[in-house]
């Protein structure tokens, strides 16, 4: 690409959600150009997560992560099933593990069906009937929750954007950029460095999309979110022999998290997590000794968790414009009218729901 190319639309960074964007605008007939400062696509929050295609539960009525969760869950079946991409249907409950956890459980459910989400109250018997292993005192059931597999998403939505004539440019960093009378200038960096002008720029960067937006010039420094000090990084451990349940099952969760909660993959392996570590820098490794409060916290909801049996998994990062101990803030999506860069578009603090709602997203800044 020469210096100074000019293109339609620039994307900034290939993961699930800029994959989306991605492929929304190209098929559309725009040109595009998605820029990822890594080799290979979905490296990021994208490919470090419980693989969950989520009802819309837990997030209060009328915020974006209510209406995407809820869009992007019908969106993201419907892609699944016409692009083959491997998921399965497979429903959660949410346990109350004693009495006191009733209320917060008829909370969910109301909050639920604010949202235009179905959930059937299962007494304890009748969640036993469903999962034999289960303890609980009551269970939500969502028969919309399922599973997916991420890459394979990402594997076609790349797929289709190249096919309907989108560039993908991999370790392309982008550094930085200005509004000129021209179009935006994004300067990005890499082996081999170039400045673009575009007419749109879709910053989707995740963990790095707001020192992306503070690093575009003009915008209004009060628009934007500090950058965080502390990272919410979430630990998964999986489990050594067969899964004792075959729906998900989560607890009632616990401030800024979903809890530590029982997720199966594709071939019906079970892990658990993601907790909730506060951390400094970026980094993906699992302490070992993170194991003594898993054993507490599924045993809460499955006793017969036999000792021994967790194994240090992975990890992701959140991407949270918020600290510790505060509620979770809505996904934030900055026009020009709010940060006064004209054609830029923010996709900040797109923590989960995440990937359920990637279709959505991309529907709601590319429609
Ligand atoms: C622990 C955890 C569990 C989760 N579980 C679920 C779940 O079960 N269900 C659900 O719906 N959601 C879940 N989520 C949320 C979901 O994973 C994310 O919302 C989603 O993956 C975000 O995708 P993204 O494309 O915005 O970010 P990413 O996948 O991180 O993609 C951003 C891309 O931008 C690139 N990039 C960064 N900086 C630059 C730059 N300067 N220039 C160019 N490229 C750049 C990165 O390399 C990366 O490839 C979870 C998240 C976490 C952390």
């Amino acid at each position: 690409m020469d210096a100074m190319e000019r293109v339609d639309c620039i994307i900034i960074g290939a993961g699930v959600v800029g994959l989306a964007i991605a492929r929304k605008l190209a098929v559309q007939g725009r040109e595009v150009v998605l820029l990822e400062a890594e080799d290979r696509i979905g490296t990021g929050i994208s490919s470090r997560n419980s693989e969950v295609i989520h009802a819309g539960i837990y997030y209060p009525q009328g915020s974006l992560k209510a209406r995407l969760c809820v869009a992007g869950n019908r969106a993201l079946y419907a892609y699944c099933a016409d692009h083959q991409v491997d998921h399965r249907r497979c429903g959660k409950l949410i346990v109350a593990t004693d009495a006191s956890q009733v209320e917060a459980l008829r909370h969910l459910q109301a909050r639920a069906s604010a949202n235009g989400v179905d959930l059937q109250w299962l007494g304890a018997e009748e969640a036993l009937r469903l999962e034999p292993q289960l303890h609980c005192t009551a269970a939500l059931h969502s028969p919309s929750t399922g599973i997916i597999d991420s890459h394979g998403l990402m594997r076609a939505l790349c797929l289709e954007a190249e096919t309907a004539g989108a560039s993908v440019v991999l370790k392309s960093p982008v550094l930085g950029g200005r509004s000129t009378s021209q179009g935006l200038e994004v300067r990005v960096g890499g082996s081999e460095p170039m400045t673009l002008l575009a007419r749109h720029v879709f910053n989707a960067a995740g963990l790095g999309a707001l020192g992306v937006a503070h690093a575009i010039e003009g915008a209004r420094p009060s628009s934007l979110p500090p950058l965080p000090r502390r990272f919410a990084k979430g630990n998964y451990f999986s489990l050594t022999g067969a899964a004792p349940f075959s729906r998900l099952v989560y607890p009632i969760p616990p401030l800024g998290a979903l809890g530590v909660h029982l997720t199966l993959d594709l071939a019906g392996q079970a892990r658990f997590g993601p907790d909730v570590e506060w951390i400094d820098r970026e980094e993906y490794g699992v302490d070992p000794h993170r194991a003594d409060s898993f054993y507490a916290e599924v045993r809460k909801y499955w006793p017969g968790l036999p000792d021994g049996s967790l194994q240090p998994a992975y990890a992701g990062i959140r991407p949270k414009l918020h600290g510790p101990g505060e509620p979770m803030p809505d996904f934030l999506i900055q026009r020009e009218a709010d940060h006064g860069v004209p054609g830029l578009v923010n996709l900040l603090g797109i923590e989960s729901p995440g990937l359920t709602a990637c279709l959505a997203l991309a529907e709601e800044v590319a429609g």
